[in-house]
């Protein structure tokens, strides 16, 4: 079944239940603490916060979402994207545990040919809250076998807002792979094996005083309990479709293939190279989902983490061998396989890839200059015995030669150096610092008076959680 009908399926029969069913909201997140939409309730906080009345009490959505926090993951799991879809039913103050819970198992495990998704009752396990046996009873009622039910504390199975308001337990459904994929024992034993593909939580607490997820007070009952839940629409592609990873299904894997043209490997032949592989897949979609949605590469924020991905994407390449420019056949590669489930994509494309061609061939101009002091460094270290580039070194290349310290990191990961990032650092500082004086002292030699009224009006600045801050969902 194609990603897309898989999607499909989930609102048709959420619809099928009564629920709106709402498209996709901009993946520039509407939430000022965090850049991108992380999770498929971002769109919904006002009516979860009781803060907005929203148009019906059942609502059902395909988010497209983006979590940089996931990155060093991507290629080397089999479970995760930066670009990911979010598929998720909603229920403010309507439904409640019973049936957020009866949804879900039936949807997962009604045969194909009549609708559902098939999977085999004997592959599912749940997670639950310590204190939830009410869940435990209801998964029990629908069948599921009491093995299966796995227990796990706060840290891991209850929601917070991360301050002071809704919060709840909540319930995972995992898929076993099989034995060869790990170790038995649940979830609790082995993540890899039993892949995470659906977090149902249930918001019926009212709680304060969050100073941590295991030091939080509960006020009492909600009145108006609400259900919002997420399922990750490529790990149920990937193991309905008989793939290995994410990377693999439909909407992914046509640039790989394209990839494996461009640098005449042959993917799954190499371990190493395979990561490459996916990380340019995902990279490659994530750069174009994000474009598409009106990002372009900078140096800050939304831009910064764009031009990161596209960077990487090039890195990767080089990595397999290509030195050629790339994203002219990998880009439209990704569009064609995205456009099925997103026709809009076409509206921006022109505009959207000029943009990331001329992001790579500056790049490209980059790399090229930089890698080779990047090696003289490397081997100027070797020679004094040391294990590590200089921060010195790291700093004129980044300085002089705009190598992104990321970069610099990599390579030398990849050579099996170090990099003395704490003199990097404490360089970057004194460089600031010095421009800062600079700036300083010309300002006072100019009458800026008359800026003095338009900052005011300026918008306070936002501390950027995102990296940090996933509380937004349950972990
Ligand atoms: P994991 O622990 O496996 O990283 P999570 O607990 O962070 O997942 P949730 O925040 O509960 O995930 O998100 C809901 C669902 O979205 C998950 O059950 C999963 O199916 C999917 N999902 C989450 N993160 C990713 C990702 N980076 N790539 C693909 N799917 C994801």
């Amino acid at each position: 079944m194609r990603t897309s009908e898989i999607a499909k399926r989930y609102l048709d029969y959420f619809e099928k239940h009564g629920h709106l069913i709402v498209p996709s909201a901009s993946l520039i997140s509407p939430n000022p603490t965090t850049l991108f939409t992380i999770a498929g309730m971002v769109p919904f906080i006002p009516y979860l916060m009781g803060e907005q009345t929203p148009p019906k009490s059942r609502m059902a959505s395909n988010q497209k979402c983006v979590r940089t926090l996931d990155i060093d993951e991507v290629g080397k799991t089999t479970r995760h994207g930066t670009f990911f879809q979010m598929l998720g039913n909603f229920s403010f103050g309507d439904y409640f545990k019973e049936e957020a819970i009866h949804y879900a198992y039936e949807l997962l495990t009604t045969p194909q040919d009549k609708g559902g998704y098939g999977f085999d009752p004997e592959k599912l396990w749940m997670t639950t809250f310590t204190d939830d046996e009410e869940a435990r009873s209801m998964w029990k009622n629908e069948g599921v076998d009491p093995e299966h039910i796995q227990i796990m504390g706060m840290e891991d199975n209850f929601w917070t807002t991360g301050g002071p308001g809704p919060g709840g337990p909540c319930s995972e459904i995992y898929v076993d792979r099989g034995p060869e994929y790990g170790v038995e024992g649940g979830p609790i034993a082995d993540e890899n094996r039993y892949i995470e593909i659906w977090d149902l939580v249930f918001e019926n607490y009212e709680v304060d005083n969050v100073k941590s997820k295991t030091d939080l007070h509960i006020v009492g009952e909600l009145e108006n309990k609400n259900i919002d839940t997420g399922a990750g629409l490529e790990r149920l592609a990937y193991l309905m479709q008989g793939k290995q990873n994410i990377y693999e299904t439909d909407e992914v894997f046509p640039v790989i293939e394209a990839a494996q043209k461009l640098s005449g490997r042959t993917y799954g032949d190499d371990e190493a190279m395979d990561v490459r592989f996916r990380i340019v897949a995902d990279h490659v979609r994530s750069a174009l989902m994000i474009m598409s949605d009106g990002v372009r590469p900078s140096n800050n924020g939304r831009g910064y983490v764009l031009r990161r991905l596209l960077r990487r994407t090039v890195k990767a390449m080089r990595e397999l061998g290509v030195t050629d420019p790339v994203m002219p056949t990998l880009l439209p590669t990704s569009k064609a396989a995205m456009e099925p489930s997103y026709p809009e994509l076409n509206d921006t494309f022109h505009d959207v890839s000029e943009a990331a061609y001329g992001e790579e061939d500056a790049f490209r101009r980059t790399l090229e200059s930089g890698t080779e002091i990047f090696d003289l460094a490397v081997a100027k270290a070797k020679e004094s015995g040391s294990d590590a580039v200089s921060g010195e070194d790291a700093f004129k290349l980044h300085d002089t030669y705009g190598f992104p310290i990321e970069i610099t990191l990599e390579m030398a990961a990849d050579q099996g150096v170090k990099v003395d990032e704490a003199k990097f650092r404490e360089l970057m500082a004194e460089q600031k610092s010095r421009a800062r004086a600079d700036a300083l002292k010309k300002r006072h030699n100019v009458d800026l008076s008359v800026y003095d009224d338009f900052k005011k009006t300026l918008v306070q600045p936002i501390d950027f959680l995102g990296y940090t801050d996933m509380s937004a969902r349950a972990k």
